[in-house]
């Protein structure tokens, strides 16, 4: 059995660090906005090359939170990808913005750069560019053009920590960006958690009031927040985790290339790594006409996979307000009939990745 995911071989490699993290807080005995957290938001700020990292409660707070510090107001125009995961969405509408949609670039599946322009409206304020599966948007085009209309740039980097654009990181190109410590993502919590990065101080600032009720000091609230804040317990962690990532990155890199030696003939397509990118390789998405038939096969053969994403945002029934109709952005659509992500973690067996290669080449016979 070759499971999609399984966090507890990464539990079992970093226990005794993890375990003297979590008592540190229980031994100090203070929960939520303390040493702890500010230490790891001093520590992601510098991993990324930004000044100021802020934890909240999850990725999509850290959408909505950095949208509205930046200055997005309700009733404003925010584009975004049509093929990214619901949350991306849900944080803008939760801003009180309206979720204004493109199409994907048929090669990488990040948003394509060239369709932004055409969807600017008077009422547009904000791109946010989603560097999907861990790959980067095409950051140059989309920062020219926020420049030129005065927009400004969240980057949704839920799964792209450690991915880098023309050498730089993901998250230091926008006005902001928003990261996600969901389990799953390349650095995880144990539970939910999401840092907004940021070099501007006033966003950085505004973040800080808004996840504690607006709070500028005890009981003086100056802005109408919300209560979203990465905890102790959970900042501790991810301090523990965070000297591990690059070498993460490094064995999913790995990975990814054995798949694309051992696919090469297997009558899939391959994801494609674009010239100026390198991937975090967040997930490892193949697409194939018969995906159905695939994923069966493969699960027949005990090997777990996933889709990302079956249904398109404006496909989604919580959507359908935002008016586009089925047809509307045809690579998307033909991208959530065809993807099928296999299975890809650091600690994944290299035999596993074997297998999986040897199972996909047997279906096409
Ligand atoms: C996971 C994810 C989010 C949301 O993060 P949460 O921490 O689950 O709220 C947002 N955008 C993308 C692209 C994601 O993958």
């Amino acid at each position: 059995m070759i499971p999609f995911l399984e966090l507890t071989s990464q539990f079992r490699a970093i226990e005794p660090e993890v375990r003297a993290a979590i008592d540190r807080v229980l031994a100090r005995g203070w929960y939520v906005l303390g040493e702890e957290v500010e230490a790891f938001e001093a520590a992601f700020a510098r991993y990324l090359g930004v000044e100021h990292a802020v934890g909240v409660g999850s990725g999509t707070d850290a959408i909505q939170l950095a949208l509205i510090a930046a200055g997005i107001q309700p009733g404003d125009d925010v584009i975004t990808a049509a093929n990214t995961c619901v949350p991306t969405v849900a944080g803008i509408a939760a801003a009180g913005a309206r979720p204004v949609l493109v199409d994907a670039d048929p090669d990488t599946l990040t948003m394509d750069t060239a369709s932004i322009a055409g969807a600017i409206t008077p009422r547009t304020r904000a791109v946010v560019p989603v560097h999907l599966y861990g790959h980067p948007c095409d950051m140059e085009p989309i920062m020219r053009l926020a420049k030129d209309r005065g927009l400004r740039v969240v980057e949704d980097c839920a799964q792209a920590h450690g991915a880098t654009y023309r050498g730089g990181r993901c998250g230091t190109f926008g006005h902001a960006a928003a990261f996600s410590f969901y389990p799953s993502k390349n650095l995880g919590a144990y539970g939910d958690g999401g840092a907004v990065a940021t070099s501007e101080r006033a966003i950085a600032e505004r973040v800080r009031r808004l996840r504690s009720y607006g709070q500028t000091d005890r009981y003086r609230s100056e802005l109408q927040g919300v209560n979203s804040r990465l905890d102790e317990i959970q900042a501790a962690i991810l301090s523990a985790k965070l000297p591990h990532l690059d070498a993460w990155i490094e064995a999913r890199r790995r990975l990814a290339r054995a798949y694309d030696d051992l696919l090469d003939e297997a009558g899939v397509r391959l994801p494609h790594e674009a010239d100026w990118a390198e991937s975090a390789w967040h997930l490892y998405v193949i697409r194939t006409k018969r995906r159905d038939a695939l994923r069966a096969h493969l699960e027949n053969e005990g090997i777990g996979t996933q889709i990302h994403y079956p249904i398109p945002v404006h496909l989604q029934p919580a959507y359908e307000g935002l008016g586009y109709p089925e047809g509307a952005f045809p690579v998307a659509e033909a991208a959530c009939r065809e993807v099928l992500s296999l299975p890809l973690y650091p600690e994944l067996d290299s035999s596993a990745v074997d297998e999986v290669a040897k199972a996909i080449g047997a279906f096409r016979r």
